[in-house]
């Protein structure tokens, strides 16, 4: 994005404090610990409007940990970072559920847990290996060797202390909670440093801040080069059903790797998401949110396959660009070239998992200079 000579005659200057960049889960939530637990002065702006990214498309699932089994994440980044990441996504969700109980408006949420199933014997094999490592760490988790919903899976672990919420007002929610100032339709399109002070070049305003927090997760390569190749744009697509006349499923569902998802909607629809992992070469590497026909085909056999009880037809489809990060874990630091300003993206389609607790642990970073532990981009040397 650019302004024009013409647009920018329309640019007030303004310095503040600390500008946090994109009002979606992470945003909301860098934005409450910056000003309600550190004293900021903080503005809030974004290119749309709140919880119009990934925030407020997601199918609503809070599932503990990474987009990886448990044993899995073990192998890849080591017993202590797979437990701190796990215990991060039980912070999150500690943190949603505070500000859904003090929220002014009614946030829909169903703590009835999730279940994760195996589409194949392999994926049994590898649940069972998950729900070994996860009892070994005394993780409240219950293995079938079956299907318990009896609906041609193979496998499956129950963890009760997921949920499903409303997203979108989960994201409403924490930004009014915040206390912070929104100014919306307002993009912004470079940042340089000055003399102590970042000046942010938005569509609106040219900001100095003292201190700068992107939260613009799959964007975030548009506006520095340092997240080329850290953060990857990937798309998803869901789709929601007309009411039913019974609950098929009473639990947050996730299959083949995570790559599916399905519940129940707080109006008594199905929902189901996913489909990408047949359809890479389509859905990977794009900001462009779009439909694509041949993943909502996809979808329409997977719903027919496993769940032909729902006989509804389908009222609504859509799409959102999640930021998956280059090694699975979130991103936490500061730009090397610009130290003011800090960042807490790719949560690898798992924010609301992630997005608070490392959001909390990024504004720790940039005010205070604290490690963000596991999230830190100090891993990358
Ligand atoms: C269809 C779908 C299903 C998903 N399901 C789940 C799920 O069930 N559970 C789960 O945990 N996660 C899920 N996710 C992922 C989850 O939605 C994200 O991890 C989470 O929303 C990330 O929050 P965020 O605030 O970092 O990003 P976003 O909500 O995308 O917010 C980024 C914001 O930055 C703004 N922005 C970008 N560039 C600029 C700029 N230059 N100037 C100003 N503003 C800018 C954008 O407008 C946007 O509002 C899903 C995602 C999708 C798309």
């Amino acid at each position: 994005m650019t302004v024009s000579h013409w647009q920018r005659a329309e640019q007030k200057e303004r310095e503040i404090d600390l500008l946090v960049v994109g009002a979606g889960l992470a945003g909301g939530a860098a934005a409450y610990f910056a000003k309600q637990v550190h004293g900021r002065d903080v503005v809030v702006t974004d290119a749309r409007d709140v919880g119009l990214g990934a925030s407020g498309r997601n199918a609503g699932f809070m599932i503990s940990g990474l987009d990886t089994y448990y044993h899995r994440a073990i192998e890849e980044y080591g017993h202590d970072v797979a437990r701190e990441v796990w215990e991060m996504s039980r912070r999150s969700f500690s943190r949603w559920r505070e500000f859904i109980s003090n929220s002014a408006f009614q946030v829909p949420i169903d703590n009835s847990g999730s279940l994760l199933l195996a589409e194949t014997r392999e994926e049994a094999k590898e649940l069972e290996l998950a729900a070994r490592a996860l009892s070994a760490d005394r993780i409240d988790i219950e293995y079938y060797s079956h299907d318990p919903m009896g609906r041609g899976y193979y496998a499956a672990i129950e963890q009760p202390l997921d949920a499903g919420v409303q997203p979108y007002l989960l994201a409403k929610t924490v930004m009014a909670q915040s206390g912070a100032e929104l100014i919306a339709n307002n993009e912004l399109y470079r940042l340089e440093e000055d003399k102590g002070a970042v000046r942010v070049h938005t569509r609106k305003f040219l900001f100095k801040a003292r201190y700068v927090m992107l939260c613009t997760n799959a964007y975030s390569p548009m506006i520095d080069p340092y997240f080329v190749g850290k953060v990857l744009p990937m798309r998803a697509q869901c789709l929601v059903t007309e009411p039913l006349d019974h609950v098929p499923l009473p639990y947050c569902g996730y299959s083949d790797y995570g790559y599916m998802y399905y519940r129940s909607t707080f109006d008594g629809r199905f929902l189901l998401g996913g489909g990408r992992k047949q359809h890479q070469s389509d859905e990977n590497d794009t900001t462009e949110d779009r439909l694509n026909p041949k993943v909502h085909a996809f979808l329409d056999r997977y719903l027919a396959k496993y769940f032909p009880d729902v006989k509804a037809p389908v009222a609504h489809r859509w799409s959102g660009i999640m930021g998956f990060s280059c090694d699975g874990l979130p991103l936490v630091g500061t730009l090397p070239h610009m130290p003011r300003v800090g960042f807490a993206v790719g949560y690898t389609g798992h924010g609301l998992a992630l997005a608070a607790a490392s959001a909390e642990r990024a504004v720790d970073k940039l005010l205070h200079g604290i490690s963000a532990g596991a999230v830190d981009v100090a891993r990358f040397g």
